[in-house]
């Protein structure tokens, strides 16, 4: 890349802000535009769901930089501004300002939008989604002492709020249509662990729940479900997972799935133009296409995204994986919980435990662990160190919570 290169990024979030910061810590000296439809610096979105519904935290403490260091890179950040088209032939992007812009190279970090609720225009005065920091702030304002607090959907988004919002001492009401909770995302031994902690701190949780109708003329009063059930409602929250944005993609001509398709750089099928983060669907050495919605997987895809549009040809392989926190408790995975994997488990501290995956040839493929505060993160680095160095494990021995990871790591042949 020469100086006289414009590197373009659309999509001011997470990957975009840690891609922007990448090419310049690499030592790009040319333009770098970062064009973003939200108000906002790049900021990371986790705390959105858990400290700033708390009350806990700000806007300038989930930022990915201070104003002064952005001010300082000389990154030119385009906010409110939405990226309408791409041209790949001419290498070249239309804003809705109705000006357009040339680059060198592009990358798409467009993240996704809340899947919504069928819901009448009429109703939706106390419907709330969770995805940027203006709709948290608008949520957290809700959030009062006995607000009867209904959340459709028992993933992460669904928990991650019901738990603040009893911290805040709201009723709430999970409304999960699956028999059990995050049950694309989770072991059923964790769902488990979740469902008696989230009832255990008062939430009711219906699993299985099927939503017949929502009542109420200018907002939902309340929620009719096929049981009989009819569940009162001051806010409700809809957290029915997200929907990678494509439009632009397709409309440029990209190939597209269930993400942008990339191939093993975070190049698209189009020439010069990458894809990073929730959008990016990517390959690993399997052959299969995976799309994560992750914080670690849009700052790496970030990372790598960038270095690559500087002519670097780094393979993005890193070992996928997050975490949610809630009350007292948190949860992380790491690496491929496949179905077919022999799974074994270990006690860990205070009721928590760690469920090792293995694969055929009995190498560590995944964990996932569930434990009070932060005990299980010393043992979830552990096994993103097994799961990299493909060693094959004792199976007969990894049960016994006395065996030390560490240990195991130490002498481990590949
Ligand atoms: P985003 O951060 O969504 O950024 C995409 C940006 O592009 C957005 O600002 C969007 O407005 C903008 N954009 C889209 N289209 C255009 C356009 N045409 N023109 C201009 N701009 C455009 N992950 C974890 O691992 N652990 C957690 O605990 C966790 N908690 C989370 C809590 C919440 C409430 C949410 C919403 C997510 C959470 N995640 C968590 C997931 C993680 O935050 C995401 O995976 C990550 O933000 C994805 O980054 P991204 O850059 O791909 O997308
Ligand atoms: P999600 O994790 O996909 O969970 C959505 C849940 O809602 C699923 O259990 C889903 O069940 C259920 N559901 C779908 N339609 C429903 C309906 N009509 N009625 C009742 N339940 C329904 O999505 P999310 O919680 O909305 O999160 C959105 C995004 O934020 C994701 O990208 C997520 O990764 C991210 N996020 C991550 C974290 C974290 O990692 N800690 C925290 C917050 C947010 P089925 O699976 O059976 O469809």
């Amino acid at each position: 890349m020469s100086p006289s290169d414009t590197l373009v990024i659309v999509g001011a979030g997470h990957a975009g802000g840690r891609a922007a910061l990448t090419l310049r810590e690499a030592g790009f000296a040319g333009r770098i535009v970062l064009i973003g439809d939200e108000a906002h610096l790049p900021y990371e979105r986790p705390p959105l769901s858990k400290a700033l519904l708390k009350g806990e935290s700000s806007l300038a403490s989930c930022s990915l930089f201070s104003e002064a260091s952005f001010l300082a890179s000389g990154i030119e950040h385009l906010s409110q501004v939405r990226v309408t088209g791409i041209d790949t032939a001419r290498h070249c992007v239309a804003l809705d300002t109705g000006a357009s812009l040339v680059y060198s190279k592009l990358l798409l970090a467009i993240g996704g939008t809340s899947r919504r609720l069928d819901l009448a225009p009429g109703q939706l005065g106390n419907v709330r989604y969770l995805r940027t920091f203006d709709e948290a702030v608008e949520l957290e304002k809700s959030l009062k002492p006995d607000t009867r607090l209904v959340v459709v959907g028992g993933g992460f988004i669904g928990l991650e709020v019901a738990c603040s919002a009893r911290d805040r001492g709201c009723e709430v009401t999970v409304l999960e249509a699956g028999q059990r909770l995050a049950a694309r995302a989770l072991p059923e031994r964790v769902s488990e662990a979740l469902l008696t902690l989230h009832r255990r701190k008062g939430v009711v949780v219906r699993l299985g729940a099927q939503i017949e109708a929502f009542r109420g003329e200018d907002r939902v009063q309340s929620v009719q479900l096929a049981s009989g059930e009819q569940v009162p409602c001051d806010i409700l929250l809809v957290g029915i997972g997200m929907q990678p944005n494509l439009q632009l993609a397709r409309q440029a001509g990209l190939e597209t799935g269930s993400g942008i398709k990339v191939d093993a750089f975070l190049q698209t099928s189009a020439e010069d133009v990458y894809a990073a983060g929730d959008v990016c669907e990517f390959t690993r050495g399997d052959g299969a296409f995976h799309r994560q919605e992750t914080w670690r997987n849009a700052e790496a895809q970030g990372r790598v995204a960038a270095l690559n549009m500087l002519g670097q040809q780094q393979l993005f392989d890193a070992v996928p994986g997050f975490w949610s926190d809630h009350y007292e408790f948190g949860l992380q995975t790491v690496g491929t919980l496949a179905a077919e994997a022999q799974i074994i488990e270990r006690a860990g501290v205070d009721g928590g435990f760690l469920l090792l995956y293995l694969d055929r040839q009995s190498r560590l493929a995944g964990a996932s662990g569930w434990g009070a505060g932060n005990s299980i993160a010393k043992d979830m680095k552990l096994c993103e160190r097994l799961i990299e160095s493909r060693a094959v494990l004792p199976v007969e021995q990894l049960s016994d919570a006395s065996v030390s990871l560490k240990g195991l790591l130490r002498g481990a042949h590949v």
